[in-house]
């Protein structure tokens, strides 16, 4: 049984991310979509919102999960009985990070192993942060994100569409 993670942010989800998630389901048995619950990163959607939002976006994939958590990584995964980190990579300025995140975390437990899965040329140059600059300013997220969470979006900065 192999059951992997796929840790992030997710604030917000953008279609970047359904794509990884839809590719990696299909190479392991179980995959969890993993929203890291960080308290110092000052985030425009509540972790209860990130993963209502995501499980609302994945209702069709019959095994993919979605749950918070916070601390290191690895310690949840031990908890979930997870071995397999997958991540995403856009270009290269991606990866120096990455590595040395997928290396470090192979030292604290060594029956952890990172997969990347490089982009899908499509949303290559996209990222949260770029959705929420555009949203910020009312620029056109449709390309960005789910149509379901347009509106969502553009109501946190007080726009309506
Ligand atoms: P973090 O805050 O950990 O970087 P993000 O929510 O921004 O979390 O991203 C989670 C993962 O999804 C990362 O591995 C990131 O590289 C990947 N990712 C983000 N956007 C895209 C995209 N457009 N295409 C492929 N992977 C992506």
């Amino acid at each position: 049984m192999k059951k992997a993670i796929y840790p992030g942010s997710f604030d917000p989800l953008t279609l970047g991310h359904i794509d990884m998630i839809q590719r990696s389901a299909q190479i392991v048995d179980e995959l969890v979509v993993g929203v890291l619950n960080n308290s110092a990163k000052n985030s425009l959607f509540s972790i209860e919102e990130r993963v209502s939002m995501i499980k609302e976006m994945t209702d069709s994939m019959p095994n993919v999960t979605v749950a918070s958590f916070d601390g290191l990584l690895v310690d949840y995964m031990k908890e979930i009985d997870a071995t397999i980190i997958v991540r995403g990579l856009r270009a290269v300025t991606d990866f120096e990070y990455e590595l040395q995140i997928a290396q470090t975390n192979h030292v604290e437990n060594p029956d952890v192993e990172t997969i990347f899965l490089t982009t899908n040329l499509k949303y290559s140059y996209l990222s949260s942060t770029i959705v929420k600059e555009f949203a910020s300013y009312g620029g056109d997220i449709s390309k960005f994100v789910p149509e379901q969470m347009i509106d969502r979006i553009y109501q946190k900065y007080n726009i309506s569409k």
